[in-house]
This record gives structure tokens, C-alpha cells and sequence, in this order.
């Protein structure tokens, strides 16, 4: 299986180039933010419970995430590999993410990392808002996020760099120059 991580702070494209990567390799894409913005826009008392911690561009808690991910890895036993996107996002997560794929005789095989400026990722997020008007997509909550970023989810590189599982991959430049340089990482791992 080809199990991966894309990770970096909000704004850095992990979406945008998550859906390149499932394109060429048929992954399961399993983005925690956009499961919790479908159990808000679906009103369950799971998605009242996480509005306002989203709207505050604070974490939810491990638990609610990691339940929501060992559902989907459940349902997909078949897949040939997921692509975890905005997960883990702290060490605990990460550590729970080890345990589950353990349990199904498979490994995290490697940890995409999307490097960009701070100041790159304000303009991108706020121009995001302004076009889809996500409402965590507003200056005061994106300087937030980027905070949360740094203090629990940087960790997560450490942990996958001690595993020397971590990838840096310049974030910066056209869509496609970047889905070119993840590719060249992808093709490495295809030929282990
Ligand atoms: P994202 O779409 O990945 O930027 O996530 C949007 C928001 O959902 C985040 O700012 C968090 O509030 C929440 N969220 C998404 N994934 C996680 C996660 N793995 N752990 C905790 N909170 C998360």
C-alpha cells in the first residue's frame, strides 16, 4: 500500500495537490477538515459541537478526529493506499494514526511537507475566503490557525522525521511545479 501524509500549514495547497496525487495513484483521499465541514453543513449534533472551535481556528479534539478516520479506514479495507490530509495534527493523532494502520498489517510510507512563508499563506487563505466564503478564511482567524500550527502540529514533522519518514517539498510556485517535485518523491517510494 502506498500510505501518505500531506502536511504544512493552512493555505500551503495540501488539498489542491492531494487531488493531483489521487488522480495519478487511484488513493483514498481522507481529509479530516472537509469530514468536519460536511458534519456541519449536514446539522448532526457532531458538526454543532465542532462549529465554534472551527470558527475559533482552534483544534478539534483528537478523539472526534481519530473516530473519524478509523471509520473511513474501515470502510475503504480494499483501497491501495489513503492520503491523510490536515491528519495527524498533533503527536497524539499521529501516534493513533500508527496504532490503526498497525492493527491492518500497513505503515505510513512517507510524509509529504509543503514548506511556504507565512505571509504567502494570509494572502492565499484570505483570497480563498473571499471566493468561497469559508468562515474560517478571515485574517483574524487565519493568524490563529497559523498559531496552532506551529505550537501542536509542527511536532508531527519531528515524529515522522525520527521515523525518517519526512519529505520537504518546496511549496511555492505553480501547481504544477509543485505536483512535479511531489512526484518525483512518489516515483522513489514506487521503486522501494
Ligand atoms: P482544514 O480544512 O484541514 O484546514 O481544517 C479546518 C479546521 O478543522 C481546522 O482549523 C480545525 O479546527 C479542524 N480540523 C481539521 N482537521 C483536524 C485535525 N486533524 N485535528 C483537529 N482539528 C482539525
Amino acid at each position: 500500500m502506498l500510505n501518505l501524509v500531506i502536511f504544512g500549514p493552512p493555505g500551503a495547497g495540501k488539498g489542491t495537490q492531494s487531488q493531483r496525487v489521487i488522480d495519478q495513484f487511484g488513493l483514498i483521499h481522507l481529509s479530516t477538515g472537509d469530514m468536519l465541514r460536511a458534519e456541519m453543513a449536514s446539522g448532526s449534533e457532531l458538526g454543532d459541537q465542532v462549529k465554534s472551535i472551527i470558527a475559533a481556528g482552534q483544534l478539534v479534539r483528537d478523539e472526534i478526529v481519530i473516530a473519524l478516520i478509523a471509520k473511513r479506514l474501515d470502510a475503504h479495507a480494499e483501497a491501495p493506499g489513503f492520503i491523510f490530509d490536515g491528519f495527524p495534527r498533533t503527536v497524539a493523532q499521529a501516534e493513533a494514526l500508527d496504532h490503526l494502520l498497525t492493527e491492518k498489517h500497513t505503515s505510513i510510507t512517507g510524509m509529504i511537507s509543503l514548506v511556504v512563508p507565512e505571509e504567502e499563506l494570509v494572502t492565499r487563505l484570505v483570497k480563498r475566503g473571499e471566493e468561497s466564503g469559508r468562515s474560517d478564511d478571515n485574517e483574524e482567524t487565519i493568524r490563529k490557525r497559523i498559531v496552532e500550527y506551529n505550537e501542536k502540529t509542527l511536532p508531527v514533522a519531528t515524529y515522522y522525521q525520527g521515523q525518517g519518514k519526512l519529505y520537504e517539498i518546496e511549496g511555492v510556485g505553480s501547481i504544477e511545479e509543485i505536483g512535479d517535485r511531489i512526484a518525483k518523491v512518489l516515483k522513489a517510494f514506487q521503486a522501494q
